[in-house]
This record gives C-alpha cells, sequence and structure tokens, in this order.
C-alpha cells in the first residue's frame, strides 16, 4: 500500500469554504496541509496534563504561512486580469508574493525596509524574480506608499488588507480541527498586523457555525516587547525587535484584532526577546523543530502564560515561519558546540569528540 497522495493546496482542498467559482484559475504551489505536531517536552515542562501542539507553517512553499493567502489572493488578481502586485513587507509576504506572481505569470513589487529583512526571505524575493525596492523607512511607511500606488496605478494590493488572504489563512484552523477532531482550548499565535489571528477566528467561528465543532478557542496574541502596539494599545513610531517579521507599529487590522481578543475571551501579551530567544532554542533542541523568531514567541508567550492554563487543555502554537529564513539569528543564538580548524586526522576527530 502506498501513503503517498498529492496534496492539492489549500484552494483545492477546501474550495467550498472558499470565495472562489469553476472561473477563478487556481493558482498554487500546494500550501497548506502543514503539520500539526504534538510537542512532548513543553508538555512536561507545562504539566497539568497539557497537551502541546505546533501548527508548523513554516513548512509551507515559501517557508511561511503566507502562502495560505498568497494563493487566494494571487488566484482572484489573476481573475480579475491583474497584470502586477505589489505589496509592502518584513520579508515573508514579499517571499509569498514573489512566487505566486510569477507562477500566475504576473509580475511583482514588494517594498521592504532597508535592513531590516532577514536573508534568506531577501534572498527569495529576488530569486522569484520580485522588483525589490528597499526603502529608507519602516514596514508601516512602506505600507502607506504601496497603499497610495495601487490606488493610483493598475496594480493590486496584496498585503493583508487584501480580503483574499485572510480568506486563504483561515484553512489553518480548518486544518487543526480536521486533525485534532475538536477544536483546541487555546490558540497561541504572533501579531503583527493581526491578520492571521483574524483569519484564524474566522475559520474557527465558520467550522464552529456549520457543526463541525462544538466549541471555540481563547485567541492568545503575543508581541515583542518593544513592537507591540495591540497589547499597549497604542501606535508605537519605532518598533524594535530582534523578531523583524513582527516588527510593526501600526497594524492594519488591529479593529479586527481587538474584536477577536473579545470574542473569544482572549488575552495579548508582550515578551521580551530574551524570552522569544529561549523559546527558539527549546523548540530547536528539545522538539527538532526550527522556526524563526517571530514564531518562537507564540511559545514564549504560552510559557509565559502557564499557571492560567487549565488542567487537561489543548493548546495549538503557531509557528509561522521557517528558521532558515533568518541564519543569521540561527548562527547568533545557539548552544551547540562548534569546535573549527580541526586536523582531518582520525585520532585528532576522535579525541575532539571526547573519545
Ligand atoms: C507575517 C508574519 C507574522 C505576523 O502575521 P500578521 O498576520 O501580520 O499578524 C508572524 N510571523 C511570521 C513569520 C510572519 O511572516
Amino acid at each position: 500500500m502506498s501513503y503517498f497522495k498529492q496534496w492539492p493546496g489549500l484552494i483545492k482542498a477546501y474550495e467550498k469554504w472558499l470565495p472562489i467559482t469553476n472561473k477563478t484559475p487556481v493558482i498554487t504551489l500546494q500550501e497548506g496541509g502543514t503539520p500539526l505536531l504534538e510537542l512532548k517536552y513543553l508538555n512536561e515542562l507545562i504539566g497539568k496534563n497539557v497537551k502541546v501542539f505546533a501548527k508548523y507553517d513554516g513548512l509551507n512553499p515559501t517557508g511561511s504561512f503566507k502562502d495560505r493567502g498568497m494563493t487566494m489572493a494571487i488566484s482572484k488578481a489573476k481573475e480579475n486580469g491583474c497584470e502586477a502586485v505589489i505589496c509592502a513587507s518584513t520579508g515573508n509576504t514579499s517571499a509569498a508574493a514573489a512566487a505566486y506572481a510569477k507562477k500566475g505569470g504576473m509580475k511583482s513589487f514588494v517594498l521592504i525596509p532597508d535592513g531590516y529583512v532577514a536573508q534568506g526571505k531577501l534572498a527569495q524575493a529576488l530569486v522569484y524574480g520580485a522588483e525589490v525596492l528597499a526603502i529608507k523607512g519602516n514596514f508601516d511607511r512602506a505600507l502607506k506608499i504601496v497603499q497610495q500606488l495601487a490606488d493610483e496605478f493598475p496594480i493590486t494590493l496584496v498585503n493583508s488588507v487584501n480580503p483574499y488572504r485572510l480568506e486563504g489563512q483561515k484553512t489553518a484552523a480548518f486544518e487543526i480541527i480536521d486533525s485534532l477532531g475538536k477544536a483546541p482550548d487555546f490558540v497561541c499565535i504572533p501579531m503583527g498586523n493581526a491578520g492571521n489571528i483574524t483569519a484564524y477566528w474566522m475559520g474557527f467561528n465558520e467550522y464552529f457555525n456549520a457543526g463541525i465543532s462544538k466549541s471555540l478557542p481563547k485567541m492568545m496574541g503575543f508581541q515583542a516587547e518593544g513592537s507591540a502596539p495591540l497589547v499597549l494599545g497604542k501606535t508605537i513610531d519605532n518598533p524594535e525587535t530582534i523578531a523583524t517579521a513582527i516588527r510593526i507599529g501600526n497594524p492594519v487590522n488591529k479593529e479586527k484584532a481587538f474584536n477577536v481578543r473579545k470574542e473569544s475571551g482572549g488575552k495579548f501579551t508582550k515578551v521580551s526577546d530574551e524570552e522569544i530567544i529561549k523559546a527558539y532554542k527549546i523548540l530547536g533542541k528539545e522538539e527538532g523543530i526550527f522556526c524563526e523568531p517571530a514564531s518562537a514567541s507564540s511559545i514564549a508567550g504560552l510559557l509565559k502564560m502557564k499557571d492560567e492554563i487549565p488542567t487537561n487543555s489543548i493548546i495549538v502554537c503557531v509557528l509561522t515561519g521557517n528558521g532558515l529564513k533568518d541564519p543569521d539569528c540561527a548562527i547568533k543564538n545557539n548552544d551547540a558546540l562548534f569546535k573549527a580548524g580541526i586536523e582531518p586526522d582520525i585520532e585528532i576527530v576522535a579525541k575532539s569528540m571526547g573519545f
């Protein structure tokens, strides 16, 4: 018996839940269908018989959950005859936009904050053939500019203000319920522009309203301490954090995010860069999962709130992006033994290994 069956991509997998018609050209790289991994070390660390899972969305085709939204946004742009797309990005949106635009035969322009995009992400946008414009300003400034450009020129905006992005991203909630057989009690998720937390909440509600799940999770949103507009309830002019994917001071989906917190009975909390790195290392060393720093904020947040977690809870932490995106962070932040300059001699190598 063969276990290999192709996952068709999330539009095909969830077509009846998505705003598509038989005229929509499906532009896909077979995104979605990502693993939901139980995190045994974290189960033990938190205790109380909780079960912690990671929704490992760094395993999407371009290495982040942005692919979920982009397959929808680009398919709809194609359907509407669009020839070029634009986005502002802290990196992952640009990688996804560039890849899906090319797959759909379109041109892509990406505006990034000069010097604040992780190497892997920049490499991707370049390889996928985007026109990359690095501006001397932060993400929030870049987003204002692309919004205006999209108003004035024949070009489609694919940031998370594009409603199709959230439609695609909500499928991660469907996958979680389809895997667990029910909704989790808590979802821990990093927040930048807060499109993803909004999309998950849409997905959980759609399954709940259709009677597929019998409960709704509490949505726990996390931001980095130096970039926490949603936790503090005010715009941050100069956001700073090692987690560049969530280095956003004025989230476009802030009203929606506040609504998610209220409706779900959830909570928003900030975590320090130190806490993020601690969680990042735990994932790598104890669970065999390499995620990017922004993603580790969901685990950092869970560890921070562990005393508030009721016994027997089922918790899903969203790991939004792949660790390979940010090799500089990995090389600077690990506890590995790295011995360089060893002579190529068996005895010397064995000795270095402690034999
Ligand atoms: C985009 C992104 C986020 C933040 O998602 P929002 O929808 O902007 O809140 C978090 N982590 C990673 C890796 C991302 O690429």
